[in-house]
Protein backbone atom coordinates (compact mmCIF):
# COMPACT_ATOMS: atom_id res chain seq x y z
CA UNK A 1 0.00 0.00 0.00
CA UNK A 2 1.93 2.91 -1.47
CA UNK A 3 -0.06 5.81 0.06
CA UNK A 4 -0.60 3.76 3.42
CA UNK A 5 1.66 5.90 5.90
CA UNK A 6 2.91 3.17 8.35
CA UNK A 7 3.72 1.06 5.23
CA UNK A 8 6.21 4.28 4.40
CA UNK A 9 7.32 4.25 7.77
CA UNK A 10 8.02 0.05 7.63
CA UNK A 11 10.08 0.33 4.63
CA UNK A 12 12.15 3.31 5.61
CA UNK A 13 10.63 5.44 2.69
CA UNK A 14 9.53 7.77 5.52
CA UNK A 15 11.89 8.40 8.61
CA UNK A 16 11.16 7.28 11.84
CA UNK A 17 12.60 5.86 15.29
CA UNK A 18 12.63 2.56 14.45
CA UNK A 19 13.11 0.34 18.08
CA UNK A 20 12.72 -3.16 16.27
CA UNK A 21 12.59 -5.07 13.17
CA UNK A 22 12.33 -8.68 12.12
CA UNK A 23 10.84 -10.23 8.67
CA UNK A 24 7.22 -9.77 9.90
CA UNK A 25 6.99 -6.98 12.34
CA UNK A 26 8.39 -3.64 12.72
CA UNK A 27 8.16 -1.40 15.76
CA UNK A 28 8.88 2.68 16.05
CA UNK A 29 8.64 5.38 18.42
CA UNK A 30 5.14 7.40 18.20
CA UNK A 31 5.51 10.79 16.95
CA UNK A 32 2.85 12.38 19.50
CA UNK A 33 3.86 10.21 22.56
CA UNK A 34 1.20 9.67 25.07
CA UNK A 35 3.62 8.65 27.45
CA UNK A 36 7.64 8.46 28.91
CA UNK A 37 7.42 5.03 26.51
CA UNK A 38 5.26 5.12 23.45
CA UNK A 39 6.05 2.65 20.69
CA UNK A 40 4.07 1.14 17.83
CA UNK A 41 4.18 -2.09 16.52
CA UNK A 42 3.04 -2.72 12.90
CA UNK A 43 3.21 -6.14 10.60
CA UNK A 44 5.14 -5.48 7.46
CA UNK A 45 2.11 -6.72 5.81
CA UNK A 46 -0.77 -4.02 4.81
CA UNK A 47 -3.48 -5.05 6.93
CA UNK A 48 -6.09 -2.39 7.95
CA UNK A 49 -7.40 -2.98 11.59
CA UNK A 50 -7.55 -6.28 13.61
CA UNK A 51 -11.52 -6.64 11.93
CA UNK A 52 -9.61 -7.29 8.81
CA UNK A 53 -7.13 -9.59 10.11
CA UNK A 54 -8.08 -12.93 8.47
CA UNK A 55 -7.21 -16.40 10.14
CA UNK A 56 -4.51 -17.22 8.76
CA UNK A 57 -3.02 -13.75 10.17
CA UNK A 58 -3.64 -15.10 13.32
CA UNK A 59 0.13 -15.97 14.13
CA UNK A 60 1.16 -12.62 12.81
CA UNK A 61 -1.53 -11.38 15.63
CA UNK A 62 0.86 -13.23 18.19
CA UNK A 63 3.93 -11.98 17.36
CA UNK A 64 2.79 -8.20 17.08
CA UNK A 65 1.86 -9.28 20.98
CA UNK A 66 5.37 -11.46 21.44
CA UNK A 67 7.11 -7.94 19.83
CA UNK A 68 5.32 -5.40 22.19
CA UNK A 69 6.57 -7.84 25.23
CA UNK A 70 10.36 -7.67 23.91
CA UNK A 71 10.60 -3.73 23.25
CA UNK A 72 8.94 -2.88 26.63
CA UNK A 73 11.94 -5.65 28.08
CA UNK A 74 14.48 -3.94 25.78
CA UNK A 75 13.41 -0.13 26.89
CA UNK A 76 13.21 -0.87 30.27
CA UNK A 77 9.11 -1.16 31.35
CA UNK A 78 8.76 -4.62 31.61
CA UNK A 79 9.60 -4.63 35.67
CA UNK A 80 7.08 -2.01 35.96
CA UNK A 81 4.50 -2.76 33.72
CA UNK A 82 3.08 -1.26 30.38
CA UNK A 83 0.05 -1.52 28.18
CA UNK A 84 -0.55 -2.75 25.00
CA UNK A 85 -3.56 -1.13 23.19
CA UNK A 86 -4.81 -1.78 19.77
CA UNK A 87 -7.92 0.95 18.02
CA UNK A 88 -10.61 -0.50 16.13
CA UNK A 89 -12.31 2.03 14.27
CA UNK A 90 -13.96 5.18 14.99
CA UNK A 91 -15.28 4.59 18.42
CA UNK A 92 -11.67 3.33 19.57
CA UNK A 93 -10.35 6.78 17.63
CA UNK A 94 -8.20 4.80 14.70
CA UNK A 95 -6.80 7.77 13.13
CA UNK A 96 -4.23 5.67 10.97
CA UNK A 97 -5.23 2.61 9.01
CA UNK A 98 -2.65 -0.04 9.30
CA UNK A 99 -3.22 -2.48 12.14
CA UNK A 100 -1.04 -0.99 15.01
CA UNK A 101 -0.01 -2.11 18.64
CA UNK A 102 0.50 0.79 21.05
CA UNK A 103 3.24 0.27 23.38
CA UNK A 104 2.94 2.07 26.58
CA UNK A 105 5.01 2.52 29.65
CA UNK A 106 7.09 4.27 31.91
CA UNK A 107 4.18 5.82 34.19
CA UNK A 108 1.39 4.72 36.24
CA UNK A 109 -1.65 4.21 33.11
CA UNK A 110 -5.37 5.21 34.18
CA UNK A 111 -8.15 2.85 34.03
CA UNK A 112 -10.54 2.95 32.31
CA UNK A 113 -9.05 4.71 29.49
CA UNK A 114 -11.26 7.09 27.89
P1 LIG B 1 -4.44 5.36 16.39
O1 LIG B 1 -5.12 6.61 16.85
O2 LIG B 1 -4.75 5.06 14.93
O3 LIG B 1 -4.66 4.18 17.29
O4 LIG B 1 -2.89 5.64 16.50
C1 LIG B 1 -2.13 6.22 15.49
C2 LIG B 1 -0.85 6.68 16.13
O5 LIG B 1 0.07 6.91 15.08
C3 LIG B 1 -0.97 7.99 16.91
O6 LIG B 1 -0.55 7.78 18.25
C4 LIG B 1 -0.06 8.95 16.15
O7 LIG B 1 0.64 9.81 17.02
C5 LIG B 1 0.88 8.01 15.41
N1 LIG B 1 1.36 8.51 14.13
C6 LIG B 1 0.61 9.02 13.11
N2 LIG B 1 1.37 9.37 12.06
C7 LIG B 1 2.65 9.04 12.43
C8 LIG B 1 3.90 9.16 11.77
O8 LIG B 1 4.00 9.62 10.62
N3 LIG B 1 5.01 8.75 12.43
C9 LIG B 1 4.95 8.22 13.70
N4 LIG B 1 6.10 7.83 14.28
N5 LIG B 1 3.77 8.10 14.36
C10 LIG B 1 2.65 8.51 13.74
ZN1 LIG C 1 -0.06 -0.01 5.39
Amino acid sequence: MSGCIFCRIASKEVPSTIVWEDERAVAFRDANPKAPLHVLVVPRQHIVDLRAAAEEDEPLLGHLMWVAAQVAKQEGVSETGFRVVVNAGPNAGQSVDHLHVHLLGGRALGWPPG
